[in-house]
């Protein structure tokens, strides 16, 4: 599909479902907005695309994505600024990573056009769904999945590629106590954990249903070779301020490519902060949090921005971290980070479209 060819059905709803949602108390997932989009891929190429009201998709039982996991998925957010324009925060990096997974689940990938287009019209036509409240914002999910009526397992020659919305408020209501697994692996070498492809969460929710057993939120995944290696945790990439520099694991074919920690690496690096980008040892964490030279561990993602861990446990030891003050580099990049997406901030980096 060429920028020539690009045509968007859209079939408005006539019924809107927003005076039903309580702005004030938003639960993150639990309000969809009123249109999708919708791609289909066939004979080598996609097409078919619309917006039309959110509702059921009727597929057959054979599915090939519900038996052999072809589905990967985006997450972005759309926020309003004092205007009332609706920005949307570094939508071409989703779109490049979307495709990066497509080509990793052996998918078909998407025409940057379809993407931004799908994406645009649909908040276009979406934007009274955008919240304004500090802490709201749009989450923007575009999704594939393989929708060959085929049982073997081959890569199918149909997909589906659909975008939906929903207003979100905060993820994590308090600063989360993570546990570093040393027994699971959320992914190894060679294998799909830099792709964003749905068996990938599947795999985390056991190991992360145990340790919230054990009073924990969420976990800290380590390297599947020695568990010692810090990866991510759950949907986020974990960075530590440590002897006063950003350390960060450094992204390879285990760890997701996020754009929230590239952002803040760009952040810091921008404020003359050193940033290094590495192996981090969970041994070296600790052993830096025990003489007081750990400053702050965090996770970096769209859903929770920057999200302070409250403690760490680590071998059956829970370390508490000290508490985020107001002018620490945590409390400082995650409001700039913030302002930049809400417009509050002038965008210097170009990243807001
Ligand atoms: N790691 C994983 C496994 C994730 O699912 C996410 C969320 N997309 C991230 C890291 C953070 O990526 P981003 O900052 O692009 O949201």
């Amino acid at each position: 599909m060429t920028a020539d060819t690009l045509q968007i059905d859209i079939q408005p709803t006539t019924k809107s479902r927003l005076q039903e949602v309580d702005f004030n108390n938003l639960v993150f997932g639990r309000n969809i907005s009123d249109h999708m989009f919708i791609a289909e891929y066939r004979d080598g190429e996609w097409q078919d695309a619309r917006i039309v009201p959110y509702g059921d998709l009727s597929l057959s039982p054979v599915t090939a994505a519900l038996h052999y996991g072809q589905a990967i998925f985006e997450g972005m957010k759309a926020y309003k600024n004092e205007e009332g324009e609706v920005l949307l925060f570094r939508p071409t990096d989703n779109w490049k990573r979307m495709n990066h997974s497509a080509e990793r689940m052996c998918m078909a990938t998407i025409p940057e056009e379809l993407f931004m287009s799908g994406l645009t019209e649909l908040l276009r036509l979406d934007a009274d769904w955008v919240p304004s409240q500090p802490g709201t914002s749009l989450y923007v999910r575009p999704y594939m999945f393989a929708t060959d009526a085929y049982l073997g397992v081959r890569p199918s020659d149909t997909y589906y590629f659909v975008i939906f919305t929903c207003p979100v408020g905060k993820y994590y209501a308090n600063p989360p106590k993570v546990k570093v697994e040393t027994q699971y692996i959320r992914a190894a070498e060679g294998g799909v954990g830099a792709a964003k492809c749905a068996g990938n969460y599947a795999a985390s929710l056991y190991p992360t249903k145990l340790a919230q057993q054990q009073g924990y939120d969420q976990l800290i995944w380590t390297d599947a070779r020695e568990h010692t290696f810090v990866e991510e945790s759950g949907t986020m990439n974990v960075m530590f301020v440590m002897d006063g520099k950003l350390v960060t694991p450094a992204v390879n074919d285990t760890i997701l490519n996020g754009i929230t920690r590239k952002s803040i690496v760009e952040i810091a690096r921008h404020w003359g902060m050193v940033v290094e980008e590495r192996k981090v040892d969970i041994k070296e964490v600790i052993q830096a949090l025990k003489e007081g030279r750990l400053e702050a561990a965090f996770g970096a993602g769209t859903a929770v921005v920057v999200s302070p861990f409250a403690v760490i446990g680590y071998e059956g030891i829970d370390y508490e971290l000290p508490a985020v003050k107001d002018d620490s580099f945590v409390a400082r990049v995650s409001r700039y980070l913030t302002d930049i997406r809400t417009g509050k901030e002038e965008d210097i980096f170009g990243w807001t479209l």
